[in-house]
């Protein structure tokens, strides 16, 4: 069994070690974004190139809106459609670098004064990867209690992206972030798990293939090409569950897996660190990345912040 138990690790440390992760990911991969990586990831699979030297870009829109979705949870205790959306549209206003399509029109529209659960795209340019980049706070709020997890995801998700595969992703990344948080992440059979918990989608379909390639020990220069580079929900959240699987008890390669591939690098990376930080917490992430990153000190903040609302938490049941 490759069961990534952490016991040692306490709570609080998943929390920061969860949004550092985010940050991270964000950070590494912004700087090859859109890099076509093959060339890159094969030097790295050969130990000619050394991940120290990765260098690192400033936050983009997934450690902007993971931040923003902490601090909604925060300020109004639990998950507020409302905030959220006035949090994100903060954001948008303040110059929102690294946008992506969906998130843009819905901005937009939310500017022009459209209601907050009508202002979300539809329709296949939808389908992206913007709900599971900035959900992972939304996992770490139910290790309280999962109770409640999917409609919160989807008040969150629906702001942007009212469509399917990018709220199945947003589910899947939430659920894998609170069973890491909480020590119930069995990484082996982390694919078929996460499908079961997600109405049919490719999503679903791409999260298993995940996981055959990993179990079936395909290298990542074949893996990737085969579950996709781009930023659609169900490529994203391929290449997520191959990292993890693939590389089950080593979540630095993880990562640098998930930035060196290429493509959509930095929404793959932050959501493979949110996962990894949860389930190893803080320790876990080197320290000069740690030192290089902008904003760790507001970010480990906002996550002790983030512990102490969850722990006082009781979902609105009832
Ligand atoms: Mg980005």
């Amino acid at each position: 069994m490759t069961k990534a138990r952490t016991t040692d690790v306490s709570t609080p440390v998943r929390f920061t070690g969860c949004l550092l992760g985010v940050a991270l990911g964000d950070c590494l991969g912004a700087y090859w974004e859109g890099y076509p990586g093959s060339e890159l990831a094969e030097a790295y699979y050969e130990g000619r190139f050394d991940p120290v030297n990765l260098r690192m870009s400033p936050w983009t829109d997934d450690t902007a809106m993971t931040t923003a979705t902490a601090q909604s949870i925060i300020d109004c205790r639990g998950v507020d459609g409302p905030d959220l959306a006035t949090k994100y549209l903060r954001w948008f206003e303040s110059g929102g670098r690294g946008i992506g399509r969906a998130t843009y029109h819905s901005m937009k529209r939310l500017q022009s004064g459209t209601a907050w659960d009508q202002v979300g795209q539809q329709g296949e340019y939808a389908a992206g990867n913007g709900v599971a980049m900035r959900i992972a706070p939304i996992g770490l709020l139910h290790t309280a209690d999962l109770d409640g997890l999917e409609a919160d995801c989807k008040t969150c998700g629906i702001i942007t992206h009212r469509n399917d595969e990018a709220l199945a992703a947003g589910v899947a990344t939430a659920y894998a972030v609170a069973w890491a948080a909480t020590d119930k992440l069995d990484i082996e059979t982390l694919a078929v798990q996460l499908a079961a918990q997600l109405p049919p989608t490719r999503t679903a379909d791409s999260i298993l293939q995940a996981g055959q390639l990993a179990e079936s020990k395909t290298p990542p220069l074949q893996a990737f090409p085969q579950l996709g580079l781009g930023g659609s929900a169900y490529q994203t959240m391929g290449t997520v569950i191959y990292c993890l699987m693939y590389w089950p008890r080593d979540p630095v390669k993880a990562l640098v897996s998930a930035v060196v591939n290429g493509g959509d690098a930095d929404t793959r990376a932050a959501i493979v660190g949110a996962i990894c930080g949860a389930n190893w917490g803080e320790e876990v992430w080197p320290d000069r990345w740690l030192a290089e990153l902008p904003g760790a000190e507001g970010i480990r903040h906002l996550a002790t912040q983030l512990y102490e609302v969850t722990t006082n938490y009781t979902p609105g049941t009832g």
